[in-house]
């Protein structure tokens, strides 16, 4: 798909027409990553931070965020929590925090691997090449890094440079840790201030480019201690919606550009439409959730953005939720790590064990059931 039928599609807005698009996403995502719905467990390591993105609740400048960084003990609790409930893979996210030092996480990087089934991905900011090698050298497999915005002069508007004042492009990051063999993740928000339409195309055109194992796509969502968190900010003409069906419309759009990539249904999503955002973005193009594991006690300061979704259930409450809410419209949930680069299909080919069926372009799209009893506000 290129330019111009993305950009017909980002401006499509009628339902008969975008229904075409929901069920080419599915069709593609049934036939390269099957109907495995794969849990990543999230644990949320700290929320320290020494940038000041435009854009992110935990900035280095909102002074008015209690600050945490788990112990390495707690962490590793965390991991045992994702592998006894059976999930592949446990995602360390964090601030830019140099407290979490090289040697810190590549000891929790290696008591995970010996002890624990699991593949491990970083999800902790731009660090350095020294850094990222270590932490791949103690087992890591994976590290998350969105681009945030193709858009260069956006990007550099929204993300200045740390204290260190190096400016490090993420791009060339992405690159990086491809050669030191990580599989690598990366993605954009949706309707940041200041981003165009074109822009968007060109972000979905750069997930085919980076050819990225992961793509993670959420809306934008302002936080008030944050620049862009005023509403003005986001009535500029020729402004991306950050609405749910632009975000649908993304994720549809990624999984058809980039078949065998594993694409999940975000929480930011789920922040928008408590309801059903996490199964209409499993049925429109993602195969992953992840679950929050990280302890209640921090989750809490761990606001990236307001009234993020499921931050008051314990770890077992929100694995019955996304359990049933995969069920619901059909799926099952994956085993394994559910590695992209480990997938010995590629793109178009039906994954293993499953015939093409003939007429599955007129397969109909599942319907929603009601989903599980909807808790009050942050649930
Ligand atoms: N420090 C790490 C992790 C950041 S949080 C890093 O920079 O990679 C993970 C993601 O949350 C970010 O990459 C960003 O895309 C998203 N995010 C941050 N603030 C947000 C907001 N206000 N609305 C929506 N998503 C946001």
């Amino acid at each position: 798909m290129e330019r111009g039928e993305l950009l017909r599609w980002l401006t499509e807005d009628r339902d008969e027409a975008l229904r075409e698009l929901w069920l080419r996403a599915d069709t593609v995502r049934r036939d390269t990553v099957g109907d495995e719905v794969h849990l990543r467990g999230l644990i949320e390591i700290s929320n320290r931070c020494v940038r000041q993105c435009w854009y992110c609740g935990i900035r280095a400048g909102n002074a008015a965020l209690t600050r945490y960084r788990m112990t390495a003990d707690e962490v590793i609790e965390g991991a045992q929590a994702a592998a006894s409930l059976g999930y592949g893979t446990v995602v360390l996210q964090g601030g830019e925090d140099p407290g979490l030092t090289r040697e810190w996480v590549s000891d929790v990087v290696a008591r995970i691997k010996a002890d624990l089934p699991l593949s491990v991905a970083l999800s902790l900011g731009e660090r350095s090449t020294r850094e990222l090698a270590t932490w791949r050298r103690a087992g890591a497999d994976r590290y998350l890094l969105r681009f945030e915005t193709s858009n260069a002069a956006l990007f550099a508007r929204i993300h200045p440079p740390g204290t260190d004042s190096a400016v490090r492009d993420r791009i060339g990051l992405l690159r990086e840790l491809k050669d030191l063999g990580y599989e690598v993740g990366s993605g954009s928000m949706v309707g940041i201030p200041g981003q165009s339409i074109a822009d968007i195309a060109e972000d979905i055109l750069l997930y085919r480019d980076l050819d990225l194992d992961m793509i993670g796509v959420g809306p934008f969502i302002p936080h008030p201690a944050t620049p862009l968190g005023g509403t003005l900010a986001l009535s500029g003409e020729g402004q991306a919606p950050a609405t749910e069906l632009m975000t649908y419309k993304v994720l549809a759009l990624a999984r058809v550009c980039c078949p065998r990539a594993n694409i999940p249904s975000t929480s930011a999503l789920a922040t928008l439409n408590l309801r059903e955002g996490r199964e209409l973005g499993l049925m429109r193009g993602a195969n992953v959730l992840m679950p929050n594991l990280t302890p209640l006690r921090y989750r809490v300061h761990y606001e990236i953005y307001p009234a993020k979704a499921c931050i008051r259930e314990t770890a077992q409450q929100c694995h019955a939720c996304m359990q049933h809410r995969i069920r619901s419209i059909g799926r099952h949930i994956g085993h394994g790590a559910g590695s992209a680069t480990q997938r010995s299909f590629g793109a178009g080919v039906p994954a293993p064990g499953r015939l093409p069926f003939a007429g599955s372009q007129h397969r109909h799209v599942p319907t929603l059931k009601p989903g599980p009893p909807r808790r009050e506000k942050s649930s």
